[in-house]
């Protein structure tokens, strides 16, 4: 049996990157970024306002305040989308709205609210003193023109879609995402919304796999329950193999004598590349490639599929479109955490940050590789490697925190 760093880099040495695609910028969320992308023009473009009021010469307001205002002549209107080519002389103003340009020869605005308001009137009155540069936000003032504004393999969120739409991107290149097929396996499997029998089970690893494919920004092509029976077996492990980057099966893969997924694969031409980590839950994980298909064959217990997604399929789609792996950290445990001195241990949990700002966590209470419902209270996996000595309270633990849910 291999220990989980050996699994972990066995699988690191299988993955090849999948490559780049052009897509709509609409198309783009939860995508990742196959090129930099650069400010196409300084942002903001053109000196602009940054409230709706008048475009003065500072200089002509000096002393102005409500019982003595300055009176300026009207010289124009500049809105957001229609400059204005007023040229502002001594003694002159301009209206101008949120976002329009700043009309030459102006260098201050004066917010309406300090005036005397916008009419046609061909004066106003300034009730306050302007200063230079006030509520003008000035050309490159946040971004130069080709400053390097989001790099390469950063997944994109709305954040980025809006700052990608704001320098007018609309085709972007992303990288292309994996085609996944995801399968259950098992006889006693029923489909929610059916009846069951005693010995039956809901399946609840498909839902489950479709959820944290989601999360990883994949594509799932396929999606299959499988009885325990090798015609079926080979008909879909098959046809995945076609179309498929990445295959995530569930059940089957152990010492039962009904657990026909490792053979299958085998006889599909699947090079296995290990069977059986040194770990709990998720022993008996299997690992095989055939041509550029990876090949993930995860026990059927709900807790051992669900951390076996997450810290060995998760990462791979992950590379696969060469985006930063989620980091790890390293928290103190306010309980014991049940190691094994010979396997990699694993066990869902909860992290939070204390009042002087240190990372504690500790395990779920249910402990069983068949109880998911330990899940729910949980926003990480504690991890260890496999250690004589027990961690006690106090000790420090690895968490791989579930990005979807927060650290309180
Ligand atoms: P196996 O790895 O096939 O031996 O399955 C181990 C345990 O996980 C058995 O108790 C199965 O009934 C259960 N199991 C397998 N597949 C699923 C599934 N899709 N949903 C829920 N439980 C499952
Ligand atoms: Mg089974």
């Amino acid at each position: 049996m291999i220990t989980v760093q050996e699994a972990q880099s066995i699988i690191s040495n299988n993955i090849q990157p999948l490559g780049f695609e052009t897509v709509s910028l609409k198309n783009t969320g939860n995508r990742v970024l196959a090129q930099d992308i650069t400010a196409t023009f300084p942002m903001p473009q053109f000196d602009n306002s940054a409230m709706d009021g008048f475009a003065v010469r500072a200089v002509d307001t000096e002393g102005a305040d409500k019982s003595s205002p300055a009176i300026l002549k009207m010289a124009g209107v500049s809105s957001a989308g229609t400059p204005s080519d007023i040229i502002l002389k001594p003694g002159q103003c301009a209206q101008c709205m949120t976002g329009a340009a700043i009309p030459d020869g102006a260098d201050a605005i004066v917010i309406v609210e300090n005036t005397n308001g916008f009419s046609d009137s061909g004066t106003v009155q300034i009730f306050q003193e302007a200063n230079i540069g006030e509520h003008i936000r000035r050309q490159g003032e946040e971004i130069e023109k080709s400053d390097v504004l989001i790099s390469r393999g950063t997944c994109i969120t709305p954040g980025e879609i809006g700052t990608l739409a704001t320098f007018g991107y609309e085709k972007v290149s992303v990288m292309i995402k994996p085609k996944v097929a995801i399968f259950v396996t098992g006889s006693e499997l029923v489909e929610p919304g059916n009846k069951i029998k005693i010995g039956q089970i809901y399946n609840s690893n498909l839902y489950m796999f479709a959820e944290l494919a989601e999360k990883s920004g994949v594509e799932v092509v396929m999606r299959e329950v499988i009885k325990d029976d090798k015609d079926s077996l080979r008909r879909l492990l098959s046809e995945a193999l076609q179309t498929c980057d990445v295959i995530i099966s569930s059940g089957g893969v152990s010492m039962g004598r009904f657990d026909y997924v490792r053979e299958v694969y085998n006889k599909l031409g699947v090079q296995e590349h290990f069977w059986k980590v040194a770990q709990k839950p998720g022993k008996p994980l299997f690992f095989g490639r055939a041509d550029s298909t990876l090949i993930f064959g995860l026990p059927g217990n709900p807790v051992s599929s669900f951390i076996c997604y997450v810290e060995y399929v998760h990462p791979v789609m992950q590379d696969l479109q060469q985006k930063k792996r989620d980091p790890k950290h390293q928290a103190i445990l306010t309980e014991n955490f049940p190691v094994e001195s010979k396997k990699y241990r694993y066990l869902f949990g909860r992290s939070w940050i204390d009042s002087r700002g240190k990372l504690l966590c500790s395990p779920a209470s249910k402990m069983g590789s068949h109880m998911l419902t330990a899940s729910l209270e949980s926003n990480c996996i504690l991890e260890s490697p496999p250690r004589k000595q027990g961690l006690k309270a106090g000790d420090e633990i690895t968490i791989n925190p579930l990005n979807w849910r927060n650290i309180e």
